[in-house]
């Protein structure tokens, strides 16, 4: 795999004037590695942070350069050690600069990091009714959302088979993703955002980016009150999600979404019993 590289244009060569005052002491008060402060001051040096001294920085800003580091492929535990980096350093500024840095600044820092554990499949659950409807909208507001939850949503696959699940390996004709020995069918849902992918440049959905994608519906329910307390949305909820929303065709054995466009009633010749069978098949075989 490439090595995840931050977009040179994003950029500045400048760190603010306060800003580098505040890692200098930072640098001269404590005894980590060299790695450490350039993590540092690669985040000062976002170029949207040019003109912005630390202490009036909101989550906000923070949320969008991590947002960079995982659309270009950062690793989750890379991510979260710059969080946790970004943490430690406030701390100290809140210490050292009481009249700059209150208290409660950036005091929710820690809840950005990406790295949530992957609950047992025994301990998820699948998203509610209500949740799915939400987040069916939401996802539309990145491609690489909306591919990456389709794909299990969708597919109900094994996370290990997601990079089977790329562009790349879609086989038109076949309807399926194929890499190797592996084959991998997939529903008009998926084959209409291939359509969509295909017109994105540099489109990418890789394994390292599912959580980070995952934390962000999360993210995202939270904000608007849809999550219970404590609720993380990891890979095998969406599974489990899959399996409460699709059911099989008692025909053909597809599996289909509970969409009424997906299912049909039909009326068997020995009675008057009207079945559902999905629209594909519509009871013939
Ligand atoms: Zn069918």
């Amino acid at each position: 795999m490439e090595k995840a590289s931050f977009p040179k244009e994003l950029l500045t060569k400048v760190i603010e004037s306060n800003n580098k005052i505040w890692i200098e002491q930072y640098k001269t008060m404590t005894n980590f590695s060299k790695g450490y402060y350039q993590k540092l001051e690669n985040f000062f040096r976002f170029h949207k942070f040019t003109n912005k001294p630390f202490n009036l920085f909101v989550l906000k800003d923070v949320e969008e350069y991590i947002e960079v580091l995982f659309d270009n492929d950062y690793a989750p535990n890379l991510i979260d050690s710059v969080i946790s980096n970004l943490s430690s350093f406030k701390n100290f500024l809140i210490v050292q600069y009481p009249d700059n840095f209150s208290q409660s600044f950036l005091s929710n820092i820690l809840s950005l990091k990406i790295g949530t554990k992957e609950k047992k499949y025994a301990e998820s659950r699948p998203l509610t009714y209500k949740q799915l409807t939400h987040i069916k909208q939401y996802i539309k507001s990145n491609i690489r959302t909306e591919y990456i939850f389709n794909v299990f949503y969708q597919l109900g696959i094994d996370k290990k088979n997601f990079h089977v699940c790329s562009p790349n390996n879609a086989v038109r004709e076949k309807n399926s993703f194929v890499k190797e020995n592996i084959e991998i069918e997939f529903n008009f849902v998926i084959a209409e955002l291939l359509t969509r992918v295909m017109l994105e440049p540099n489109f990418k959905a890789t394994p390292n980016m599912i959580s980070a994608h995952l934390k962000k519906i999360q993210m995202y329910l939270s904000d608007n009150n849809l999550l219970e307390e404590d609720q993380t949305i990891t890979y095998n909820d969406i599974i489990k999600t899959h399996e409460r929303f699709f059911f099989i065709c008692p025909n053909c054995d597809r599996k289909k979404e509970n969409i009424s466009s997906n299912w049909i009633l039909v009326k068997t010749s020995i009675n008057n019993e009207l079945q559902l069978i999905c629209s594909e098949c519509k009871g013939q075989l």
